[in-house]
């Protein structure tokens, strides 16, 4: 196996010396490879030797073999030899989910899948990262919300979330006092990072893109209780936000300095084309994972909201919510021509998100159901090489 990172890194950090600049290359690098390796693991896979990671850069070398605080290296931040070894690798399995909250899906490799499909430019290794944690985390959230919470636990959860403070925990059961400690220091990394970056104001902004997830969520758990099928226009209207909305948000937080406060605040501002792919996500989810949701009750999803505010069958709505998905791409597409003031690389996140729901989303839900789709994308990306 073998993972390239084209060092020095150009976007998320201002180096002072190319020692330095590679050495950072060369951790994040690392630190993916272990992430790698540690997905691999998962899914039962023996590697038949050590995975290389290659680095022409000698003073980087000597740095990475020996990284000892000399004179001129003191500077290099202790996080970045600190990273490959704990946050990426150990953090899921320290969180011990699948033994902890059992009920939830347990998907770090299909999270990491995901954000690869965002970004895969070695350049944003860390975006990387701080995506995939970002969308394991809500994948449980779903799950407490969809699976686990009673009523009264989602509404004092939903509170703790709008608190966002560790006394909150106190209102809790033990399962969901466990997930919000999670949550807490997650966020208590993403802040140290940040800080590290000087982009701290960045945090205010996950924090919101989760707040408004959960607000959405816990709507959706009032038309359950209520036993309400909503309109489609009150429906996607909550469900916009429980599709690509926090991980767009977070997407950009993670990014080097071509995302500014502007950027994050355009993000809020329901952009045309982040409408159209949280449109694309939600219907293509809903399209394939309505009728396995309904049977282990779940709230109405876009099919049965349309079945029954225009009185038509199931293959009716499926076709007219398909022609929907077939609209939005034409508005993403509209949005990519015109000129804008948000930077392409940006956009080409929005872009990804609904390019994801294609190859997730498409004739099954293949994250939820990840044992042999997902699977077999896994391996092609990371085991088997590309012939060439
Ligand atoms: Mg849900």
């Amino acid at each position: 196996m073998m993972i390239s990172s084209l060092g020095p890194p150009r976007n998320h950090t201002v180096s002072r010396s190319s020692t330095e600049s590679e050495y950072r290359a060369l951790a994040q690098a690392a630190a993916e490879v272990v992430w790698i390796c540690k997905l691999l693991r998962d899914y039962h896979f023996v590697l038949a030797k050590p995975p290389c990671l290659w680095c022409d850069n000698v003073s980087a070398l000597a740095l990475a073999s020996n990284p000892v605080n000399h004179a001129r290296t003191k500077h290099i931040d202790m996080d970045y030899h600190y990273i490959r070894e704990m946050v990426l690798s150990k953090w899921w399995k320290d969180l011990d989910f699948a033994n902890k909250l059992p009920f939830a899906r347990d998907r770090v490799v299909e999270a990491y899948f995901w954000a690869l499909a965002i970004y895969f430019e070695p350049e944003y290794s860390f975006a990387r990262m701080v995506s995939a944690k970002a969308t394991a985390i809500i994948t449980v959230i779903d799950d407490i919300y969809d699976v686990q919470g009673t009523y009264e636990e989602l509404e004092n959860f939903t509170e703790a979330i709008e608190r966002w403070d560790i006394s909150a925990v106190d209102q809790l059961p033990e399962y969901m006092k466990v997930f919000y400690k999670a949550l807490l220091n997650f966020f208590t990394e993403l802040e140290e990072s940040l800080t590290n970056k000087g982009i701290l104001y960045r945090l205010h902004y996950a924090r919101e893109g989760f707040k408004v997830q959960v607000r959405a969520y816990f709507q959706e758990a009032k038309w359950f209780k209520q036993k309400y099928i909503p309109s489609m226009e009150e429906y996607m209207s909550v469900e916009l936000y429980t599709s690509f909305f926090m991980v767009a948000t977070v997407s950009f937080v993670g990014m080097g300095v071509i995302v500014t406060k502007d950027s994050m605040d355009w993000v809020f501002s329901e952009p045309k084309i982040l409408k159209a792919s949280s449109i694309i996500g939600r219907l293509m989810n809903d399209l394939v994972g309505h009728k396995f949701e309904q049977k282990r009750e779940h709230i109405a999803s876009a099919v049965e909201c349309y079945m029954k505010q225009y009185g038509v069958t199931e293959e009716e709505a499926e076709v007219e919510l398909t022609k929907q998905v077939n609209d939005a791409w034409k508005d993403i597409n509209e949005e990519w021509l015109d000129a804008t003031s948000i930077p392409r690389p940006l956009l080409l996140r929005i872009l990804n998100f609904a390019r994801s729901s294609e190859v997730l989303y498409k004739g099954e839900d293949v994250y939820t159901h990840s044992e042999n789709v997902l699977k077999g994308y896994v391996v092609s990306l990371f085991i088997e090489p590309v012939p060439i």
